[in-house]
C-alpha cells in the first residue's frame, strides 16, 4: 500500500483541555465491595448528585458491562482478571475524555485493582470500599444471587465459594450497614471537593 498520502494528525487537544471546559479534574472512583454491599445504589445516587452540580460523569456498572463489552467472560479467576483489565482500560479512556468515572464492580482481587491504579496518574484513581458484612449483604440479597449460590445454582460466587480481598488502605471507606445512601454520597462529594476534583 502506498502510504505517501496518509497524513499523521497530531492531537492538539489534551486531557487538560477537555477537563478545563468541563470545570473539573478527571478521576476514576473505583467502587469495590461484595455483591449487595450497595455499589450500584450509591453509584447511581452519586451520579445524580454530580449531574445536579453540573459535573460530567460516566457510570460503568458490573451488569451493563457484562451484558455487552465483556459478554464473552465468565466468573473463573482468569475471566475475572480479564473483566477488570478491560474495564480499567475503558475507565482510563473516559478519564482521558475529562470525565469523572464511577466504576462499580465487585473487583475482588487486590492485584487487579492495583493494575487499574497503575494505568492512570496517581491522583486519578480513588479506591472506594463499599463495605458491609456478608451476613447483611446476604439478608439484602437484592438480586436473589446469594440464595442461588447457597443452593449451588451459581458457582464461584464472591464471599461464598470465591474469595474477596478487602482493600487494605482504601481512599474512601463506606460502611453501608451504618451509613445511609445520602451520607455515603455526601462523604464522597466532600472528598472530591476537598481534593479539588470539582473545580476547573
Ligand atoms: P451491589 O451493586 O453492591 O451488588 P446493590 O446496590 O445492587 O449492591 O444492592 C444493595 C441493596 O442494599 C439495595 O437493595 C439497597 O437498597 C440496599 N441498601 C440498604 N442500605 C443501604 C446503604 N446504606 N447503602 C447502599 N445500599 C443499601
Amino acid at each position: 500500500m502506498n502510504t505517501n498520502n496518509i497524513l499523521w494528525h497530531d492531537h492538539h487537544i489534551t486531557k487538560e483541555d477537555r477537563s478545563f471546559i468541563k470545570q473539573q479534574r478527571p478521576c476514576i472512583l473505583w467502587f469495590t465491595g461484595l455483591s449487595g454491599s450497595g455499589k450500584s445504589t450509591i453509584a447511581n445516587a452519586l451520579e445524580n448528585k454530580l449531574y445536579e452540580m453540573g459535573k460530567h460523569t460516566y457510570l460503568l456498572d458490573g451488569d451493563n458491562v457484562r451484558h455487552a463489552l465483556n459478554k464473552d467472560l465468565g466468573f473463573s479467576d482468569s475471566d475475572r482478571v480479564e473483566n477488570i483489565r478491560r474495564i480499567g482500560e475503558v475507565s482510563k479512556l473516559f478519564a482521558d475524555a475529562g470525565l469523572i468515572v464511577i466504576s462499580a464492580f465487585i473487583s475482588p482481587f487486590q492485584s487487579d485493582r492495583q493494575i487499574v491504579r497503575n494505568l492512570v496518574n496517581q491522583n486519578e484513581f480513588i479506591e472506594v470500599f463499599i463495605d458491609a458484612p456478608i451476613e447483611i449483604c446476604e439478608q439484602r440479597d437484592p438480586k436473589g444471587l446469594y440464595q442461588k449460590a447457597r443452593c449451588g445454582e451459581i458457582k464461584n460466587f464472591t464471599g461464598i465459594d470465591s474469595p474477596y480481598e478487602a482493600p487494605m488502605n482504601p481512599d474512601i471507606h463506606i460502611k453501608t450497614d451504618v451509613m445511609s445512601v445520602d451520607e455515603s454520597v455526601q462523604l464522597i462529594i466532600d472528598t472530591l471537593i476537598n481534593q479539588g476534583y470539582l473545580n476547573g
